[in-house]
């Protein structure tokens, strides 16, 4: 078997941040065997669980051997908020266990990687270096619909005392508006929304209204970034649930230092 490596991808504006770290895991470098092949970590993937605990072993070490906090996703709207004052020890940092159950995860600690996982879905992850605070939420089409990244800024600014105009944001690799379509929308996503359909067309541009998630609330245009990777047109790279169905998950990242 063709021995791969593990391949991070990083955003222009969060490598700037000194006290920054964080990555895109693409699929390549793990252990996972067939359409799971290889760094999958999506413990409700069907893939084999001993797989799924040596992938997210070889995230940790990657990152250093600091601990990963993963998330029981359940595109919902539920955000854990993590606060070094609370002392938390039932964070047990298994590398196979999900602790909490949300979709977003907000936190000052320094130290710890907030994890989110995806496969078309986006991570889209915010920092702001003036409060020392860090954010990563799972929003896909269903989270954008509740509006998951609005209610995070507002939970960043309500129990970090953060201020939008200096959160900056970014955009993982997902399913972009060439392959989002919807043929059900007029079931599925809000009326108030269809301004990002395509026209003529049933594909919606989640991006932009990710974009304009963010700007609603005040982050600033220059301070958002989206690699503009769609995870569809790109399997080789990264799992598309669109694609493939029975696929796996990639890891998105972020800590402080
Ligand atoms: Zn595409």
């Amino acid at each position: 078997m063709e021995k791969t490596d593990i391949r991070v991808y990083e955003f222009n504006i969060f490598k700037k941040e000194e006290n920054l770290v964080h990555g895109v895991f693409s699929r390549s470098g793990g252990t996972s065997t067939g359409s799971f092949d290889s760094l999958n970590i999506g413990m409700n993937s069907g893939d084999e669980k001993s797989a799924i605990f040596n992938n997210r072993k070889l995230i940790i070490k990657k990152m250093g051997m600091k601990p990963l906090v993963f998330l029981n996703q359940e595109h919902g709207d539920q955000i854990k908020i993590l606060k070094k004052e609370d002392n938390d020890f039932s964070l047990i940092f298994e590398p196979g266990r999900e602790i909490y159950t949300a979709d977003a995860i907000i936190s000052d600690m320094t130290g710890v990687f907030l994890v989110i996982q995806v496969a078309d879905c986006q991570a889209v992850m915010l920092y702001d270096a003036q409060r020392k605070v860090i954010a990563n939420v799972h929003s896909g089409w269903r989270g954008s619909i509740k509006n998951i990244i609005g209610k995070c800024l507002d939970k960043m600014v309500e129990e970090f005392n953060c201020q939008t105009g200096n959160i900056k944001a970014c955009i993982s690799p997902s399913l972009g508006p060439c392959c989002a379509q919807f043929i059900n929308y007029k079931d599925e996503i809000p009326q108030n929304l269809w301004q990002y359909k395509i026209q003529d067309t049933e594909y919606f541009d989640f991006w932009q209204m990710s974009a304009d998630q963010l700007l609603e609330k005040g982050v600033k245009e220059n301070h958002i970034e989206n690699m503009n990777i769609c995870t569809k047109c790109n399997t080789r790279e990264f799992y598309s649930y669109r694609a493939q169905k029975f696929t796996g998950r990639f890891a998105c990242v972020i800590s402080m230092v």
